[in-house]
């Protein structure tokens, strides 16, 4: 069920151990051929999917298209809560509704610039509420909680997600066709991060010139379609260990 849909007393005699998620995305550039609007039109088809298959025993909150994406800001068009800016908010929303009782939140995250805040929001609020041992606090990002390539044989040519690539523009393709530039001539961009296994600081523009990591040419709507399938069945997986809980063990 969808937060906006719920009136304040439906929502008030909720179970208290609803899981509530809050879904994450961002507004950022996705190289010359993909929407600024694409992390959250791809987390957005994802709820949509995983509304229907939860069927009325998880809320999903509107989806916060405002992300985390300073090292997108070489590109105009891109809109970002600084981190600090964009921590506090997290923070302050889960705060919302654990105040109103509920004990099981997830942030399903849809873009890589949340996660270190995101994540750091959810050891925030673990440490603020310490004594309480009701409280499941999660992040999860949503391209992690599938494998596209286990039993299936779709040629991908990436193994991983990069940014705007063949991944983010299959699925693109698959949702609003309309919206996907020419993508047919541009050339594969190596999405191997530097220094590994340090993490080294980046911006987008250094890593790429036309803001995108992958190869979006080798997009194709099967693939699309196949990430959402992969991706959403992965979200209803998660959201069911969360409802199943006992409710006070670190363990399921
Ligand atoms: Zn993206």
């Amino acid at each position: 069920m969808y937060l906006a849909e719920l009136s304040s007393p439906a929502m008030a005699a909720l179970p208290r151990s609803t899981p509530i998620v809050f879904p994450i995305a961002a507004m950022e550039q996705h190289g010359p051929h993909l929407p600024l609007y694409t992390d959250s039109l791809l987390l957005g088809e994802i709820v949509r999917r995983a509304e229907i298959q939860t069927s009325g025993q998880v809320v999903f909150a509107p989806l916060q298209w405002l992300g985390n994406s300073d090292h997108h800001l070489d590109f105009p068009g891109t809109l970002s809560a600084p981190p600090r800016v964009y921590l506090d908010l997290l923070v302050a929303m889960a705060e919302n509704v654990i105040r109103h009782g509920f004990q099981r939140l997830v942030f399903l995250n849809g873009h890589g610039g949340n996660d270190v805040p995101g994540r750091q929001a959810i050891f925030e609020l673990r440490q603020s509420y310490r004594d309480r041992h009701d409280l499941l606090l999660l992040i999860a990002t949503y391209w992690h909680l599938g494998d596209p390539f286990k039993d299936a044989h779709i040629p991908f040519v990436q193994p991983h997600m990069g940014h705007a690539c063949e991944w983010e523009t299959s699925m693109i393709l698959r949702l609003a066709p309309h919206l996907v530039g020419d993508n047919a001539r541009l050339a594969a961009v190596d999405a191997t991060p530097a220094f590994h296994p340090a993490f080294r600081g980046w911006t987008a523009r250094e890593r790429s010139p036309t803001g995108y990591l992958g190869a979006p040419s080798a997009a194709r709507v099967e693939k699309g379609e196949r990430l959402f399938q992969v991706f959403t069945a992965g979200t209803v997986r998660l959201l069911e260990r969360v409802r199943e809980w006992n409710g006070s063990t670190w363990q399921e």
